[in-house]
């Protein structure tokens, strides 16, 4: 087939594997010849556009924009979009779909502070990293009078919004991406967005936009890829009634990381309410609670940050003291919350001496023990004890053992993050009850901002449990995204073969099979006492190496080959996290606690939530229930989470960080591309492209190439005059359809109609 456009069409409809896309190479030297737009690839790995000037044998040779000629390897040219097609609101809408095309559309679109794109079906949007005037009150009518049709986070609630009144069916909007590209301030909108639509029915929207002060203050950090980045995920549903207004909200968090309340990496901070409280308590409160400045504690002066720019704890804290307020959280139980903070922070600075020649310790009777016991309401004494002796059963006598220093600060660490990870509960089934308005719910939205795939150098359990969700959720969107694409073509008549979308699944079975998947495997070596790294490690190489997403490693290390790549994961400190256990010490300290609130921590019930992933206790002796893993406990909860999505109809928002010093302006291509690449974007609009990713009603088409026709052709309907202009243009049967209401056609015809449009 001589036509090039077949064969570039061809070429990208083979599904090739992502990040490959076919170049030009000798099979189109028709493209070359006809001096068309391309993108070349430098020596650098960046892409320039040029248009080829002159081809001979292997050496292409193309003038760049900047009017230097280079000579290009066949391997390293794509085919470049017209100009008409520059800054497309839908990248689908490219006819050719190359990596340079994509990056340099979202690009053109960026600089313009269009940070909002469509690709098919997704909505994309770039992180400004700066205030676009996108978002006023103005703007909300416009989407809500469709005066705008521009894609934006609005417009897409807005959908969601009239999808669930017409349809009566619950709706999602899972949003998605690494950290610091703007997940967090996306669902924001969109719940603004939803409560200005379904506000004034005297439901909860006031309050529900209120939970965001509170959750960032207890949820959110400085590190070093995001000044506010959420250390938890979290799914908010809002409910409506039947006429369409807020009935209420519930809130759903999941994995809060727990390890960062004792520790803290370079340059990054703790959770913001500490330092809120430590600068903006009033002395009365400081007083009460003996609170010192931030740089005066342990667990906050380890980095040695304390500030972020541009940001004022103090008024934050005015700020939360407010949202307490509103959310009806009363001033006493206000004052315990303060104190447990309080007592976190003195808890840090104990210190423990050592007694013996075996490193065994006891507690340093000084201010911070005074304070920390004296705020958690228990007796120093009390405090002391817990803190350096356990209890192990022998026959059936309990006998106290004195711990030694590791166990000490590792029991001292626990008790912290324990308390904290409790707070953090409360305060959720707080926001809960308030919320709660399910007498008049008929139907619901759901917004989930949940971590992207992370891959790093070093991958521990964390990121092992982040990305088998992710993986999970990836499965979601490809089934659903086909099936969307699917349904268009059958409603609206065309001939379409069935495509069988061959998915995750097996990668998923790797994690999840019983006996033998990675989960049960990790399950039952934490079982054993006496289980290492190692004997971790030789269990899963000796049962998953034949598993085609299961890839060995040297020493104590295993991959797998997720759907955005493979990741090692190194299993040091795995089986600790994964057990877990419940300490039974501080259960009868905290119970003796004259806090309530801290009393209430020891009743209950260890399975009740999953919020530890972060946090374990592993002192051998030391934990005494053994409760469910936290792998189990996660899998459960990614169930429980995946069984609500599904029945909804979803939504998709991929956000993407442009830049990684958290800079206006600033474009890093590869960076993007990456991301594209790894949440599976690419993937999916070329498998939608496998299909007809074109499309326009009867009337644009007929409208746009009418006079590509010999004759008049005002006689006809725009129906028979789109069927006229295919004819006229030979257009190959097997690159169109035509259906009810558009005409359907495969990638590269429009580029293709639109030259025979340039030269008419
Ligand atoms: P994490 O996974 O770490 O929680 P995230 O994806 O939730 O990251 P955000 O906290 O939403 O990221 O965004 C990071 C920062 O980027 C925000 O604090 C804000 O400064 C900026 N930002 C994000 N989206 C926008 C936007 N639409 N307009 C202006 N600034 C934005
Ligand atoms: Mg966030």
């Amino acid at each position: 087939d001589s036509n090039p456009y077949v064969q570039e069409m061809n070429q990208q409809c083979r599904g090739s594997p992502i990040g490959s896309m076919p170049t030009i190479n000798e099979n189109n030297d028709a493209i070359l010849s006809q001096k068309l737009s391309v993108w070349c690839q430098l020596s650098n790995g960046m892409w320039a556009s040029g248009k080829i000037q002159s081809t001979s044998g292997d050496e292409t040779y193309v003038a760049l924009a900047n009017g230097n000629v280079v000579n290009v390897p066949p391997g390293q040219l794509l085919p470049a979009n017209p100009e008409i097609l520059d800054g497309v609101d839908d990248l689908m809408q490219l006819s050719y779909l190359n990596d340079p095309s994509v990056l340099h559309n979202l690009k053109y679109r960026f600089t313009e502070d269009m940070i909002y794109s469509k690709a098919g079906p997704v909505l994309i949007a770039v992180n400004p990293f700066k205030d676009v005037p996108l978002y006023g009150n103005n703007a909300m009518d416009a989407y809500r009078q469709k005066d705008m049709d521009w894609p934006h986070v609005y417009a897409l609630a807005n959908t969601v919004y009239e999808q669930m009144m017409r349809d009566g069916k619950n709706q999602s909007l899972i949003i998605s991406g690494e950290s610091g590209a703007g997940k967090t301030e996306t669902a924001k909108y969109a719940m603004k967005y939803l409560a200005a639509l379904g506000g004034g029915g005297g439901g909860m929207e006031v309050e529900m936009l209120q939970t965001n002060c509170l959750l960032e203050a207890f949820g959110n950090a400085k590190t070093l890829r995001n000044k506010n980045s959420s250390r938890f995920g979290k799914l908010i549903e809002i409910h409506f009634t039947s006429l369409g207004k807020i009935s209420g909200a519930k809130i759903q968090t999941f994995f809060c990381e727990q390890s960062r309340v004792v520790q803290v990496g370079d340059g990054e901070r703790s959770y913001h309410v500490f330092y809120q409280l430590c600068s903006g308590a009033p002395s009365l409160l400081k007083e009460k609670l003996n609170l010192k400045a931030a740089t005066e504690y342990k667990y906050l002066n380890q980095s040695e940050c304390f500030e972020i720019d541009g940001v004022d704890d103090a008024l934050k804290f005015q700020k939360l003291q407010e949202a307490f307020d509103l959310l009806r959280i009363c001033k006493e139980d206000q004052a315990q919350v303060f104190q447990i903070l309080a007592a976190i922070l003195w808890l840090g600075n104990i210190k423990f001496q050592t007694i013996d020649n075996e490193n065994h310790v006891e507690v340093l009777a000084d201010e911070a023990l005074a304070n920390a016991s004296k705020l958690m309401k228990c007796t120093a004494q009390g405090l002391m004890v817990a803190l350096s002796t356990h209890k192990i059963r022998a026959g059936s006598d309990n006998i106290s053992k004195i711990k030694t220093l590791q166990q000490a600060i590792d029991a001292r660490d626990a008790l912290a993050k324990f308390m904290y990870g409790n707070l953090f509960d409360w305060l959720m089934e707080q926001i809960n009850k308030l919320l709660d308005g399910n007498q008049n719910t008929w139907g619901s939205i759901n917004i989930l901002d949940i971590y992207g795939f992370e891959s790093f150098k070093k991958n521990s359990f964390e990121q092992f449990c982040i990305n088998y969700a992710n993986e999970r959720l990836q499965q979601h969107f490809n089934r659903h995204l086909l099936k969307l694409e699917q349904e268009e073509y059958e409603e609206d008549g065309i001939d379409w073969t069935k495509v069988d979308f061959e998915d995750n699944q097996e990668c998923l079975d790797l994690f999840e099979k019983k006996p033998l998947g990675l989960l049960s495997l990790l399950d039952e070596e934490s079982n054993f006492p006496n289980a290492t790294d190692l004997t971790l490690v030789n269990k899963l190489n000796k049962h998953l190496n034949i598993n085609p997403f299961f890839k060995g490693q040297r020493g104590r290390a295993f991959g797998v080959r997720h759907y955005a790549g493979e990741v090692v994961y190194d299993t040091n400190g795995f089986l600790e996290k994964n057990r877990d256990p419940l300490h039974s010490d501080f259960i009868q300290l905290l119970s003796s606690s004259n806090c309530k609130l801290l009393q209430s921590f020891a009743s209950q019930k260890p399975d009740q939530t999953l919020r530890s992933l972060k946090s374990s206790l592993s002192q051998p002796g030391g934990p005494e229930s053994s409760t469910q893993s936290v792998g189990t406990k996660f899998k459960a909860q990614l169930f429980k989470l995946m069984h609500q999505l599904e029945n909804t109809t979803p939504h998709f928002i991929r956000c993407l960080k442009p830049n990684k010093k958290q800079l206006p302006g600033m474009y890093e291509e590869d960076l993007v591309l990456q991301q594209l690449l790894c949440c599976g974007i690419m993937e999916v609009m070329r498998i939608a492209r496998a299909g007809y990713p074109s499309r326009m009603t009867h009337q644009e088409f007929a409208a746009r190439y009418a006079l590509l026709l010999p004759e008049p052709s005002e006689h006809l309907d725009p129906l028979s005059m789109s069927v006229a202009v295919l004819k006229q243009l030979n257009v190959l049967p097997e690159m169109y359809q035509v259906g009810y209401t558009k005409v359907y056609l495969r990638t590269a015809q429009i580029a293709r109609l639109e030259e025979q449009r340039t030269k008419a």
